[in-house]
């Protein structure tokens, strides 16, 4: 709920209008401040207010279905909400990376996804449905709570935490979904991420991933503020429409043209821009001195992303040689360009990983997975 909405349930539930402003402060300290999931933990909210509430609402996050720990201490949690309208309850993936200094949770905008990136897992399920902004927020209270990241909370014995400052720093919509198909839900979501007197992220550590759907952009840099990341990965047309078919729609021209105008850059507030190292089919020096003719004149670092396999993916990651010529290019042209060390392959979690399938075979997927792994990992 916005604050708006909190206030218009508390008035439902007989709160007086006078009462109204402080009441809402106080539910929202309670869920975004002290991570409560009960309204009974509600100690300075009157009996009757938390049974009138209890009545009315729950506060129960998603079901974990399971919990996978990488050697590396990402952790990826399969998450189970009601159908809310797709007819079964719906499964969707988080991922919580921690690093030196920040932790960063990718969470899901939708489940499944409408767009088929070729190289991309998600993209072979087709859309179930998005997530409701509560859902979204739901996976960070959840991530918070697993992660014992709230006041009076223990974080699990032998966890891969960041040595210093919060838990759970910043927030990448980069998980399963084209986050601006579902606009209105992560603008609230986002919103009540950043909100200075709840979950308090800056909206610098918020970034907002899309494949690239132009009409939205200008609206998400205006009504959410947050980071822009775009997944580019092709430099022409004629490969970009095949590798991210959403090109077909809005091409590169009118995508760029769109990352120029996002509002508030600068130096210190750059685009993020995606590539995924394909061998032979996007890597070459010819291409990357193209990308960064094409990126001329836009703040922006890029992010290079080793190809991470999946079951029947038709790809192969670059060479590791290959991937760091690409970088020195992009690196020689003044841009930061930082090859992203694949975290949590081993339980699936890496970029472009992420499926839920509650329908199909698990067992077998798992063994196709884990024989794919063992096949690709390699040097890095
Ligand atoms: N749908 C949004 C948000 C997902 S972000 C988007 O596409 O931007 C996930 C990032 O991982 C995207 O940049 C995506 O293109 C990239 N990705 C997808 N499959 C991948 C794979 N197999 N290996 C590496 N990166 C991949
Ligand atoms: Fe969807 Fe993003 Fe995967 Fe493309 S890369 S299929 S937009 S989740």
């Amino acid at each position: 709920m916005t604050r708006g909405e909190l206030g218009q349930a508390l008035a439902e539930a007989g709160v007086p209008a006078r009462q109204i402003r402080m009441r809402a402060a106080q539910l929202w300290h309670w869920l975004y401040v002290r991570g409560a999931d009960d309204f009974d933990q509600m100690s300075n909210v009157s009996k009757d207010l938390r049974q009138s509430l209890g009545a009315r609402y729950c506060l129960a996050g998603p079901e974990v279905v399971s919990e996978q720990v990488s050697a590396d201490g990402t952790r990826k949690w399969l998450l189970r909400f009601p159908a809310g309208g797709a007819g079964r309850p719906v499964e969707i993936e988080t991922v919580y990376i921690p690093e030196d200094g920040r932790g960063t949770l990718c969470v899901s905008s939708q489940v499944g996804c409408t767009l088929t990136c070729t190289f991309c897992h998600t993209g072979t399920q087709m859309l179930v449905r998005n997530l409701s902004a509560a859902e979204i927020v739901g996976q960070i209270l959840l991530a918070r709570q697993r992660l014992g990241d709230f006041p009076d909370a223990d974080t699990p014995a032998g966890a891969i935490v960041p040595g210093t400052g919060r838990l759970v720093s910043n927030i990448v919509m980069m998980g399963m979904g084209e986050p601006l198909f579902n606009f209105d839900n992560v603008k609230q979501a986002l919103l009540i991420a950043a909100d200075g007197e709840g979950l308090s992220l800056s909206k610098r550590r918020i970034t907002l991933s899309t494949s690239g759907v132009v009409t939205m952009i200008a609206r998400a840099g205006a009504e959410i503020g947050c980071m822009l990341a775009i997944s580019l990965h092709g430099v022409r047309d004629d490969l970009r429409n095949e590798l991210v078919p959403v090109n077909k729609k809005w091409p590169l021209a009118e995508l760029l043209a769109a990352c120029r105008a996002y509002p508030g850059l600068s130096n210190a507030r750059r685009i993020t821009f995606e590539y995924v190292m394909l061998k032979g089919i996007n890597d070459s020096l010819a291409e990357a001195k193209e990308l960064v003719r094409l990126l001329k004149g836009i703040p922006a670092k890029i992010n290079l992303i080793p190809f991470n396999p999946w079951p029947g993916s038709p790809y192969e990651c670059s060479d590791w040689q290959t991937i760091e010529r690409f970088a020195d290019v992009v690196n020689r042209a003044g841009y930061a360009s930082p090859i992203r060390t694949p975290r949590g392959r081993d339980i699936f979690a890496a970029c472009g990983q992420l499926k839920s399938a509650s329908e199909r075979l698990r067992k077998t997927e798992r063994m196709r997975a884990h024989a794919v792994l063992t096949e690709t990992t390699g040097p890095h």
